[in-house]
This record gives C-alpha cells, sequence and structure tokens, in this order.
C-alpha cells in the first residue's frame, strides 16, 4: 500500500524518478539505529494534523563521483534535448520563497529548491509547501559554511547530516540531490554526498543574482540558457526583487524558444 509519504515523494521526484524508473533499479533502504529512526514530532500550536511529517528512512548510498553535475544530460541522459532545470537556492525564506512559489505555479514552472538546514528548521511549513507544490529538494548543507572545502569530514558530514534530518522532518523527503555552497566542491564533500545516497549538481548558467547586479543583468544572462543547461537562481540571501522580475520576463521568454523546465 502507499503511504501518503511515498505519493508525496513521487509526486516532487521528478526527472529523477523517471531514470530511476528507467534503469530499473531498486534500491533497499539499510536500517538505521532506533535512536535515530524516532519519528520528530514536535508541537505545531493551532498546526493541522497533515503538516506532520515523519523523518524518513535514510536514502541507500550512491557511487561517489569526482566532479559535480553541471549539464541536466549528463544526469539524465534520455531527458528530452529542450529540457533545462531551474534551481533556486539558499531558502526557505518567508518573503521571497513564497513569492518564487506563486510566480512558478502561475507559469506552470517545476524547479529544484536547495535548502539550507537551519532555514528549514526555522520555517518548516515553507519547505513543506515546496515539496507539495511538486518540486524537488536538494540539500544545501545546515548552515551553508563557504569554506566548506576546507572543513573536515567530521563536520562536513555533521552539515549534510543535519540538514538532511530538518528537512526530512519538515518534509518527509529525503533529498537526492545536494548543492554546496558556493559550488565549493571536495573528495570529502562527495564522498559523504554519496554516503547519503546524493547526486552532487552545480549549475552552468549563473546570473550571479545574489549580488543584484540589477535586473536587465540577470535576464541577459539567464537568456542564454540552451537544453540541457542547468541555472541558478536564489530565492534566499537576501532582497530578491530583481530575481523574481528577471524570471517574470525570462521563464516565458525560454519557454517560447521551446525549451521545457524541469525538475530534477
Ligand atoms: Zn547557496
Amino acid at each position: 500500500m502507499m503511504t501518503r509519504r511515498r505519493l508525496l515523494a513521487l509526486g516532487a521526484a521528478g526527472l529523477g524518478a523517471l531514470a530511476v524508473g528507467d534503469a530499473g533499479r531498486e534500491t533497499t533502504t539499510p536500517a538505521r539505529p532506533l535512536a535515530r529512526r524516532r519519528a520528530v514530532i514536535r508541537s505545531t500550536g493551532t498546526a493541522p494534523r497533515q503538516h506532520r511529517r515523519v523523518r524518513p528512512e535514510p536514502a541507500a548510498p550512491v557511487p561517489a563521483r569526482a566532479d559535480a553535475v553541471h549539464q541536466l544530460h549528463d544526469l539524465f541522459p534520455t531527458a528530452p534535448p529542450n529540457a533545462i532545470a531551474l534551481t533556486i537556492d539558499d531558502g526557505p525564506q518567508p518573503e521571497w520563497t513564497p513569492k518564487m512559489l506563486d510566480l512558478l505555479a502561475e507559469f506552470d514552472v517545476k524547479a529544484t529548491f536547495s535548502l539550507i538546514g537551519i532555514q528549514v528548521k526555522q520555517f518548516p511549513r515553507l519547505a513543506e509547501r515546496i515539496v507539495q507544490a511538486g518540486h524537488q529538494l536538494c540539500n544545501h548543507t545546515m548552515t551553508h559554511p563557504l569554506d566548506i572545502a576546507s572543513l573536515s569530514k567530521r563536520n562536513v558530514d555533521r552539515e549534510i547530516t543535519e540538514a538532511h534530518d530538518r528537512i526530512g522532518d519538515a518534509t518527509g523527503v529525503a533529498p537526492k540531490f545536494f548543492r554546496s555552497p558556493g559550488g565549493a566542491w571536495s573528495h570529502t564533500i562527495y564522498h559523504s554526498a554519496a554516503r547519503h545516497g546524493m547526486i552532487p549538481i552545480d549549475w552552468d548558467i549563473d546570473p550571479r543574482d545574489w549580488a543584484r547586479p540589477g535586473t536587465g543583468h540577470i535576464k541577459r544572462a539567464m537568456l542564454k540558457a540552451k537544453g540541457g543547461d542547468i541555472l541558478l537562481c536564489h530565492d534566499g540571501g537576501g532582497d530578491r526583487s530583481e530575481t523574481i522580475k528577471a524570471l517574470r520576463k525570462v521563464i516565458p521568454e525560454l519557454k517560447k524558444r521551446g525549451l521545457t523546465f524541469v525538475a530534477l
């Protein structure tokens, strides 16, 4: 019987589910020590019951990569040639994530949100709203340390595990993707992500919207996107009005060129 959590996970799985299905791979979930399997259910005051989630079982490890994915077809060779993936980093954030979700819904675009653990802890409902809207999730560490490539194995593991648990508690989903803060990678990071069953994801279209370079700059950078590209934008980290304004023009323009937005 399919549980609600499984349904949610499938609903958010995007191309990943397709690829796994195509390859016919079956994964088994290793047992986890009891203390870590407990359902983390907090008092949510007047919150309706259905907003409580049970932390998912950990994903099976995947082989470690020696680099991060920049192109959709590196990840999903059978994806249509006109597919592009929009990734949105550093949320959830109470002002800009809802605006981003509304915009994506308006244009019927599914995207991938790279979530920061401490923000998920603070805004679990927003994390859940992202999943319920059918978007994919990516682990973006607990505290977003920009020096992560120089951190010890223990500290990298902690950053990844804590974020994984917070995202799982809030949404019932174990992310299958990991994005390192600032795109900083190391052997240690690739291996830690792989142990958690995650594929490292980078980008190849970066409008540097986090630096607020102006709506025009963001638009021009994003309109260079071609089929197979992974695009980077932000809903966290500050005033994202330029990003929202730019996407409002960029999304319909890229669609007009025949490109299709897919979640990872
Ligand atoms: Zn980031």
